[in-house]
């Protein structure tokens, strides 16, 4: 995606019915040192600059237990981002990708995804690296790597096939 909203040749943008009701609760904010979208890495590294996930309250608690994971999958909602593009030209040479043929971050719901690296957790903050969104990018979600995580609850008949 370019650093600006503006559309490039070839790229299509539709007029996007209204967003269904469904909420989204934001569990808290991404403090990260990329103020503009130039400064943003395109996929964050985990070995990229420290972060922080600061968690609103009341939802602190619900960490508890995160420091056995070193690696979580963060999700957030890239909220500076128009939604209406089916055809993205991500090189603006012409050539067309379908939006969900990327990992743009224009899309219909802007939820972004990233793997990172959990350094320590300072109180109700997690201080992290692998990060590639903008300062103050709402957050959606924290969940362990799966690859790490062992699953708590008893199996289902499902689970046994
Ligand atoms: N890692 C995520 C993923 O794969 O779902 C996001 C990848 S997306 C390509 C990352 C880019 O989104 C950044 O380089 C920046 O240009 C843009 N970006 C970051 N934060 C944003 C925000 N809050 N709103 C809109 N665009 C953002």
């Amino acid at each position: 995606m370019s650093e600006s909203d503006d559309i490039r040749p070839g790229e299509i943008a539709v007029e996007a019915p209204p967003p269904d009701d469904a909420r989204l609760r934001f569990i808290g904010r991404c403090v990260t040192p990329f103020a503009e979208r130039k400064d943003c890495p395109r996929q964050g590294r985990l070995d990229g600059p420290e972060c922080r996930l600061e968690i609103f309250a009341p939802w602190g608690r619900a960490l508890d237990g995160i420091e056995a994971f070193e690696t979580l999958d963060v999700l957030y909602w890239l909220d500076r981002s128009r939604r209406d593009l089916v055809l993205q030209s991500p090189k603006s040479d012409g050539g067309l990708r379908g939006t969900f043929s990327l990992r743009s971050p224009v899309r219909p719901n802007p939820i972004g995804l990233a793997r990172v690296r959990l350094v320590r957790r300072e109180g109700d903050t997690l201080v992290v690296r692998g990060l590639d969104c903008l300062n103050g990018t709402p957050l959606v979600d924290i969940k362990p790597d799966r690859c790490a995580f062992s699953v708590q609850a008893p199996p289902k008949a499902a689970d046994r096939c």
